[in-house]
């Protein structure tokens, strides 16, 4: 898609209304193309929209509706310098933040600070009706964000690790307050009832088989899953990753403890696999059973958990088990995400699911 700045708008004719079907100056056919417009003034951040252009097949001059151009425009004058504006979420600059949470309607904003960072929140700021304005005008729905409230944050990021602990300090007083769940997803999705909380057939069948070797502690997982029983599905999802796990590396020990053909030695090392962490234990099991068939599963999960880079599978088994002893055995300080900064939970979930049933397959 053709990108056009604000800079080079000057080289571009604008034109209210078009008289003709033709070309003014040549009397060429005239072509409609979509084009990315971006109003930011200057340095660095993106306020960018897709318009509709018009443009000369004959002699290629383009032709921009005005009022497309300038309501954004008037927008980036308004914002912060440097803002970067994501449309379903807010507005990121280095000095102010604003962005969209889930939460009860507010008609008037609490304000908290500490040590120069101060977060205030509820009701939309007047900056970012604008932004709202401005998608309200262009598309037809305004993805149901009308009645939520915003967070606005100064300084905006990169936040320092100090920052990062008052951000989470005056976020906790402010929940606690509010009684408001104050969360953040982008794109931005107003209410999380609809979430996807299935789980294949296949994998409830396996599980439901399992009952005699797990005393139904699968199915108990699963039935925590269905139900959204705490501790969540996120927890609750690994726990059945690890649990997989261990059952078919047990049935390869009660075969290896009938077969002859198998050393004393091989045999302790097999025992000794069910103790050791996560991470080896799954590489084992894939290794040795699932190999490439679950690579689909792996490299979702290697881009949901943020990989930076191409997908390699054994990294990827390590971030897998890395991101359970993170969000499941203990936080990491050094590491404070803040909620705008959150994966999306329900992406990692759905792809451990996947991951889960061809293991559980394997039993
Ligand atoms: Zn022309």
């Amino acid at each position: 898609m053709k990108k056009i700045t604000r800079k080079e708008i000057g080289e571009v004719e604008l034109k209210a209304f078009r008289a003709s079907e033709d070309c003014p100056d040549c009397g060429g056919c005239i072509d409609s193309i979509r084009i990315n417009y971006d109003a930011n003034p200057a340095g660095k951040g993106s306020i960018s929209r897709e318009f509709e252009m018009e443009q000369c097949s004959e002699c290629g001059k383009e032709f921009l509706f005005p009022r497309f151009v300038r309501g954004l425009n008037r927008l980036a004058d308004t914002l912060p310098k440097q803002s970067d504006v994501k449309w379903n979420l807010g507005y990121f600059s280095p000095d102010l933040m604003e962005i969209l949470v889930t939460g009860r309607r507010h008609e008037s904003r609490l304000e908290v600070e500490r040590s120069g960072v101060k977060i205030t929140y509820g009701k939309p700021t007047d900056t970012f009706e604008k932004i709202r304005g401005e998608i309200v005008r262009y598309d037809e729905v305004d993805h149901g964000f009308k009645f939520q409230p915003t967070l606005e944050i100064s300084p905006g990021p990169e936040f320092s690790k100090s920052q990062r602990i008052i951000l989470n300090e005056l976020l906790a007083e402010i929940r606690q307050e509010t009684g408001d769940e104050i969360s953040c997803r982008f794109p931005f999705e107003p209410n999380f009832t609809e979430e996807n909380n299935q789980v294949p057939k296949s994998l409830v069948d396996e599980l439901i088989c399992w009952s005699d070797r797990d005393d139904g502690a699968g199915v108990a997982m699963l039935n925590d899953l269905l139900s959204r029983q705490p501790p969540g599905r996120l927890v609750t999802t690994f726990r059945l990753l690890e649990h997989v796990v261990d059952i078919v590396i047990r049935k390869r020990i009660s075969q290896a403890r009938m077969d002859a053909a198998i050393e004393m030695d091989e045999f302790l090392e097999l025992i000794e696999q069910i103790r050791k962490p996560l991470d080896q234990k799954l590489r084992k099991v894939i290794d040795e059973h699932v190999d490439c068939c679950v690579n689909g599963e792996l490299s979702d999960l290697w881009s949901e958990i943020g990989a930076d880079r191409g997908y390699n599978r054994n990294e990827a088994i390590q971030k897998v088990a890395n991101f359970r002893n993170k969000k499941v055995h203990k936080m990491n300080p050094s590491n404070l995400r803040l909620p705008w900064e959150e994966h999306s939970y329900q992406a990692i979930v759905e792809s451990l699911i996947s991951l889960i049933e061809k293991i559980a397959a394997l039993s």
